[in-house]
């Protein structure tokens, strides 16, 4: 099977298969006096030993939410995480175990995740120590080899945040949770912070840090650039949901689900073309009013009766590809939405049939 993501249905309970899986998660949030938003509705994913998957969508669909349900600090309302083969539990204020602690997180902002008071070495040996993953007399060399991995002089162990750029402490942040020795690191946004030249260097190093070492990333963005460059599947989300999920190269060449197409048709090209659609009309819907049927309908170019009344499910229609729109329901006959809608024997006839 091709890299990425496992058909889920008809698997026994609990079957480990990747090293990190979501199945099915939803996420509520209590608003007082406004009752329960679900910020995330349905969302399945898994990463392999070794493999980049991206999670891309617009700002507020719930990327962030899955990825801080992922590592456990957010326990999802319905649906289970799965880490080495076995069901995450909440973090607590307990010290993390070793096997725990091989699920890191880096976020958004490197500055406001670094102690501005204490010198990078130190922080980068709080998981060596705490884990006792080190001897004591060979944590400095330690530290010397992580920076060297991410690109840095060992000098940095001595010197204090404040005194680097964004990228540099985004390398720094990263080398405290290899200190850690990941199997698997949860990354929000890690990039959108940084620079151009910065954003290149760290996504250069997120891809040779999972080839190398064999550590499995998750990457959330809502750059479709970015995560193109860097990974090995993507995972599309909208408004709570995962509309659509595949291994890089043919999500960018042959989208399925029609915001997909329009979230790759919106970017700018180098010869100043677009494709159709040139933009996404409207805006994304209250999460907590979604609309009936598919969520996406209110916005979609080919929505029909149908879509206004049933959501479609997340189905399995070819090898590592997964998308939910009524347009997709034939397995083995995938094409463009723009190219249904507007082809010869429309398949917009029969999905609103
Ligand atoms: Fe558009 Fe209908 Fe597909 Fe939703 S199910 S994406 S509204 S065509």
């Amino acid at each position: 099977m091709s890299a990425g993501f496992r058909r889920t249905r008809g698997r026994a309970k609990g079957a480990f298969v990747s090293l990190l899986e979501l199945r099915d998660i939803e996420v509520e949030y209590l608003r007082a006096g406004h009752g329960g938003v679900r910020a995330v509705a349905g969302a399945s994913l898994s990463v392999d030993a070794g493999q980049v998957v991206g999670l891309v969508g617009e700002t507020g669909c719930g990327k962030s939410t899955v990825a801080r349900a992922a590592v456990g600090l957010l326990t999802p309302t319905a649906g289970s995480i799965w880490f080495e083969g076995r069901e995450l539990q909440p973090l607590s204020r307990r010290a993390r175990s070793r096997r725990d602690a091989r699920l890191q997180m880096v976020f958004q902002n490197p500055l406001s995740s670094l102690n501005p008071r204490r010198r990078v070495g130190d922080q980068i040996a709080d998981a060596m120590t705490i884990l006792g993953l080190v001897p004591a007399e060979q944590r400095r060399s330690r530290i010397a080899d992580l920076l060297e991995q991410v690109g840095l002089s060992s000098d940095a162990a001595n010197r204090f945040p404040h005194e680097y750029s964004g990228g540099q402490l985004q390398r720094i942040s990263i080398a405290r949770a290899l200190a850690a020795e990941p199997s698997m690191i949860v990354l929000d946004e890690p990039l959108s912070s940084l620079d151009a030249s910065a954003q290149a260097q760290v996504a250069n190093l997120l891809r040779r840090l999972a080839r190398e070492l064999h550590v499995g990333l998750l990457l959330i963005s809502h750059d479709l650039m970015i995560v193109r460059h860097i990974a090995d599947v993507v995972s599309v989300m909208y408004l709570g949901l995962v509309v659509e999920s595949a291994p890089t190269r043919q999500l960018w060449t042959l989208p399925l689900h029609p915001y997909t197409e329009g979230l790759i048709a919106a970017i700018p090209r180098a010869d100043g073309t677009n494709g159709l659609p040139r933009e996404l009309p409207g805006e994304v819907p209250d999460p907590a009013h979604p609309p009936a049927g598919c969520r996406f309908n209110p916005r979609c170019p080919y929505a029909v009766d149908r879509c206004r009344i049933e959501q479609p499910p997340l189905l399995e229609i070819a090898d590592g590809r997964r998308v939910a729109c009524w347009l997709q329901d034939a397995p083995g006959s995938e094409r463009r939405p723009s190219e249904i809608r507007f082809g010869r024997g429309s398949a917009v006839q029969d999905a609103g049939s």
